[in-house]
């Protein structure tokens, strides 16, 4: 997202120091946060770590200046270079380019906005160090849970890779999506974003269903109900058209690929049956087995599925940055 920084903002008597590790009395410039923190930093560093301010500091006129980044009196004999995102998001993205702890937010809506800043700004290492730190924290910030929110989110900042991870495991949630899945993160989505994931799905499904209906001629599961089968004294009371394999495991599969079912559905589909049919053969079906046939069902419905790089990421018109106004950086 990109916002036009109001002058009347970024009043320098109204600002107030980050501090510590920003602090320093040997700093040559100032960035200034949208909601006036002021953080002292030094204008090589800044160079090295993004072509746009290199450009500024070398005079030539940025096409983010001006719509973007605004370029304010000094402080303390400073040039102040203002920018539109907040201090947290500041804070965080300078932590990704001066040799201070990299400092990561912890969920992916607040991170975002950091990515969005350090892609606009062409911090290449910047945005790979905070996408590898994201990565390796504890918790995962786009997870299946809440994959169609990181979507949206991704979507309206403008950050393909992270969009595409986000599309990937909405398909692993659920191969049908509603329009009421999205909530109200859905106004953060443009009409082509929307129609790419719709289009996605629906690719997905259609390798999925082509697969899954020939599920028992073409996967392992088959050969493990064969071999179970044939070390059981019973046989499941209501097998499928093969006359062998149960037929609410076929039953489910069909449903998984037609998007009735989450691929998490079999197990409760298993229980029902075994409770309803005191099916002797699908009760004393092993904890160990039922898990290597719901991951054998996870693993074809993932190979079915084009790679997430295949996914075709829109940019949204929001992301876009205005049109060139260029200011002379003549005080800097
Ligand atoms: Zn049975």
């Amino acid at each position: 997202m990109t916002a036009h920084v109001d002058p009347t903002k970024h009043d320098t008597a109204k600002s107030v120091d980050f501090g510590a590790p920003f602090d320093s009395a040997n700093a040559d410039v100032i960035i200034r946060s949208s909601d006036l923190v002021d953080f002292r930093v030094f204008k090589t560093t800044l160079a090295q770590a993004s072509p746009v301010f290199e450009d500024i500091f070398h005079h030539i006129p940025s096409a983010l200046v001006g719509n973007v980044i605004k370029l304010d009196r000094t402080k303390d004999g400073l040039p102040v270079i203002c920018l539109p995102e907040g201090r947290a998001v500041v804070h965080s993205l300078l932590t990704s380019i001066f040799p201070v702890p990299v400092y990561v937010p912890t969920s992916f809506r607040a991170l975002a906005p950091v990515l969005a800043a350090a892609q606009r700004y062409q911090m290449i290492n910047g945005l790979s160090l905070l996408r590898i730190c994201a990565s390796a924290s504890d918790t995962n910030l786009i997870t299946q849970d809440n994959a169609l929110e990181a979507y949206c989110v991704a979507c309206y900042h403008g950050l393909a890779e992270e969009a595409s991870t986000a599309a990937a495991l909405t398909v692993n949630q659920s191969l049908a999506l509603a329009l009421e899945d999205f909530g109200e993160d859905i106004q953060l989505l443009s009409g082509p974003s929307i129609f790419a994931l719709w289009n996605y799905h629906e690719r997905i499904l259609k390798a999925a269903r082509e697969g899954l209906l020939n599920l028992k001629a073409t996967t392992s599961t088959s050969q493990l109900w064969q071999t179970t089968m044939a070390g059981s004294r019973h046989k499941c009371v209501a097998p499928g058209e093969d006359g062998t394999t149960p037929a609410w495991l076929i039953q489910c599969a069909r449903a998984i690929a037609a998007g009735t079912h989450k691929i998490s559905d079999f197990r409760l589909v298993h229980i029902k049956h075994a409770l309803k049919s005191h099916c002797p053969f699908c009760i004393g079906i092993s904890e160990e087995t039922l898990a290597v046939v719901y991951n054998d069902l996870k693993e074809h419905i993932s190979a079915c599925m084009p790679s997430a790089s295949a996914f075709p990421f829109v940019r949204s018109s929001l992301t876009e940055v205005p049109p060139l106004i260029c200011r002379a950086a003549s005080h800097l």
